[in-house]
């Protein structure tokens, strides 16, 4: 790295995690950003995104969706590599992410834990040889009570892997928020249910329900930093890197091309 990473969203409990594991791994910190209200110490606090980005070869983005387009535009126009862990992101946010994608290196992941993205490569393959006939794929996962959107991103990765397994659409097979008369479980369909409370950092549970037999894998996160030891992880494998959009699981080089 030349110039060093920068961190969007550096007040924040992943940002000010990140800023140390940016310094632990020996690499520069350039600085950061936030909201105008917050308070950013011990380092370069940036006016903008664009100011950021010139300052960075790569940005770590642990902010808030409502920020994600217009960080995607000032990347690509920086030429700056981004590591995106915000989540919540609508359907034009991941659009403009993958706009971006066509121009510099982007690692997308809802979840930058090792032990979550191999969890997420066995739902895939458990997926392809459980028919989903017999076997009902639920998701279930637990998260702290500050948390605003459901299911949460990893949760949602989980079941985007389990219809990828199966050759199916993930939206077409999505069951969540389940409340009332819905009547009987669709074949096919993949659940999901949110639990919020205490300060739980991550809980996700996949289980394959047959008349038979249960099958249940689960990721339990019990400190934010192994998030932040693998999104920088992430951010050093970007150097050098060719333009693109690249999960977590190319980073670990267990990625489909590899
Ligand atoms: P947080 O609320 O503690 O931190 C977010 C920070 O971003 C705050 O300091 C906030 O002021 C700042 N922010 C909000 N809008 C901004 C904007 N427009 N520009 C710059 N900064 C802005 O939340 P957190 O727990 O640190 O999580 C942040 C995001 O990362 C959430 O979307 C969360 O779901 C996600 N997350 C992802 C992973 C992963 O591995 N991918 C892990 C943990 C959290």
């Amino acid at each position: 790295m030349d110039k060093g990473i920068g961190i969007a969203g550096i007040a924040g409990r992943m940002g000010r995690l990140l800023a140390e594991e940016v310094t632990a791994a020996g690499a520069t910190l350039t600085g950061g950003i936030d909201r105008p209200e917050a308070t950013v110490e011990g380092t370069t606090r940036f006016p903008d995104i664009a100011a950021l980005a010139a300052a960075s070869d790569v940005v770590l983005d642990f902010s808030h969706a409502s920020a994600t387009a217009a960080h995607a535009q000032a990347l690509a126009a920086a030429g700056c590599a981004w590591v995106l862990g915000t989540t919540g992101l609508s359907a034009a946010d991941e659009a403009a992410v993958a706009e971006a994608a066509r121009r510099v290196p982007v690692v997308y992941a809802p979840n930058f834990s090792t032990g979550v993205n191999l969890v997420l490569a066995l739902a895939e393959r458990m997926a392809a040889a459980l028919p989903a006939e017999h076997y009902d794929a639920e998701i279930i996962e637990m998260h702290h009570r500050q948390k605003v959107d459901a299911p949460s991103g990893t949760a949602i990765g989980l079941g985007r892997a389990v219809a990828k397994g199966r050759g199916v659409v993930f939206e077409e097979v999505k069951e969540s928020g389940r409340d009332g008369h819905t009547g009987a479980r669709r074949t096919g369909a993949i659940g999901f249910a949110a639990l919020r409370g205490g300060q739980v950092v991550g809980e996700h549970t996949l289980l394959f329900a047959a008349g038979t037999e249960h099958i249940a894998i689960t990721h339990r996160a019990f400190d934010r930093r192994a998030f932040a030891t693998g999104a920088v992880r992430a951010a050093l494998w970007t150097r050098g890197r060719a333009p693109g959009l690249y999960s977590m699981l190319d980073v670990l080089g267990m990625g489909a091309g590899d």
